[in-house]
């Protein structure tokens, strides 16, 4: 997804594809998002309503349908809770609480109408992105990484009528 003016018109429809009108009613609070430059792949949620999203992540985010993942995925760590949990990255979690909030994040996906096969493509991608000089990837490096793909990945496959609509 490029950087400039419209991944945030993107992050502004995703929102309201969920919730409809009101934002504030359904999440309880308004979600922030910025990008920022690193040229690592990281999201991160801060104060429970603010979202970066790494220039590098950016750039591995190819559909609306995986940014909208990736923001219904922070805001469920926020609705479920996990402010508690003394981190700022998602890397930083336990495959318990991932699990959680990508289960809230794949329900979201369902009823916002986008493609439920997203989840698990992007995840894919993530895991095979290349640390640069090291030759390490990130499922090396966060091996539940791929045990969230394949979680998300029978999630799909257990909903074939509303991937194929
Ligand atoms: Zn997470």
């Amino acid at each position: 997804m490029p950087e400039g003016p419209a991944w945030r018109q993107t992050c502004k429809t995703i929102l309201h594809k969920l919730a409809g009108d009101d934002i504030v009613a359904y999440f309880g609070f308004l979600p922030s998002l910025e990008i920022y430059q690193n040229s690592l792949p990281e999201v991160s949620l801060h104060s429970n309503t603010h979202i970066r999203i790494s220039s590098a992540m950016l750039k591995q985010i190819t559909t609306e349908d995986e940014l909208a993942f990736i923001v219904f995925h922070e805001i469920s760590h926020s609705l479920l809770g996990h402010n508690s949990y003394e981190t700022s990255s998602k890397d930083n979690f336990g495959l318990d609480i991932e699990r959680e909030a990508d289960q809230m994040a794949f329900r979201f996906m369902k009823s916002a109408g986008y493609n439920l096969s997203a989840p698990h493509h992007l995840i894919k991608r993530l895991g095979e992105y290349e640390f640069e000089n090291t030759g390490l990837t990130v499922a090396e490096l966060h091996p539940t990484l791929l045990k969230r793909q394949s979680l998300l990945q029978s999630y799909a496959s257990e909903e074939p009528r509303l991937t194929s609509s």
